[in-house]
C-alpha cells in the first residue's frame, strides 16, 4: 500500500495549487483525490463556452435553499465537478479588487493584508503582457 505525507481532497483551484506547492519538495509524497473526471472538454479552455458545461457531468448541479427574498425560489448554483474544479467551468475573468477593500483588511489585521501588502501576490499570479508595469487602475490613488 502506498503512503503519502499529504492527501489533498479536491483538485479544484485551491487543491491544485496546494498540491503543486507541496510536491515541489521531491521528498514529499502528495496524493490528490478528485471526485470529477479529467479536464478534457474544449469548452473548459474557451472562455465564452463555459455555460455549455452547466448541468453536465462536469457540474455538481447544486441548487440553493429556498430564498425568502426571491419569493421562495431555489436558484441553480453551478460548481465544477472536474479536475480544476470551478476554475474549469468559470468565465476566466481576472479582477484584483479595489484598493480600499484590502486597506480596510490592513487596518483590521495588519499591513500584510493591505493592498500594498497583497499586490506582490497578485503580480505573482499574473502574466502581464500590456505596457506599463501592470498597475491596476484601482491600485493607484
Ligand atoms: C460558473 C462560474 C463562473 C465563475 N467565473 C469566475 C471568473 O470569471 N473569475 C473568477 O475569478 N472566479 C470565477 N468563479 C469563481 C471561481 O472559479 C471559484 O471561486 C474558485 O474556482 C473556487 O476554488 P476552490 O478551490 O475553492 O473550489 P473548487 O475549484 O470548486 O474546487 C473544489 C473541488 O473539490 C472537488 N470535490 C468536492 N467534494 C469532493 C469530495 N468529497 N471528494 C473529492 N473531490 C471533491 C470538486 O469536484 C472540485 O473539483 C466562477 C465560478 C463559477 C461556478
Amino acid at each position: 500500500m502506498r503512503e503519502y505525507d499529504y492527501v489533498v481532497v479536491g483538485a479544484g483551484s485551491a487543491g491544485c495549487v496546494l498540491a503543486a506547492r507541496l510536491s515541489e519538495d521531491p521528498a514529499v509524497r502528495v496524493a490528490v483525490v478528485e471526485s470529477g473526471g479529467r479536464d478534457r472538454r474544449p469548452e473548459i479552455r474557451i472562455p465564452a463556452a463555459f455555460p455549455k458545461l452547466f448541468k453536465t457531468s462536469y457540474d455538481w448541479n447544486f441548487s440553493t435553499a429556498e430564498q425568502h427574498g426571491l419569493g421562495g425560489r431555489e436558484l441553480y448554483w453551478p460548481r465544477g465537478h472536474v479536475v480544476g474544479g470551478c476554475s474549469s467551468v468559470n468565465a476566466m475573468m481576472w479582477v484584483r479588487g479595489h484598493r480600499d477593500d484590502y486597506d480596510a483588511w490592513g487596518d483590521a489585521a495588519g499591513d500584510a493584508w493591505s493592498y500594498d501588502g497583497i499586490e506582490p501576490y497578485f503580480r505573482r499570479a499574473e502574466r502581464w503582457t500590456g505596457g506599463g508595469e501592470g498597475r491596476s487602475v484601482y491600485g493607484t490613488r
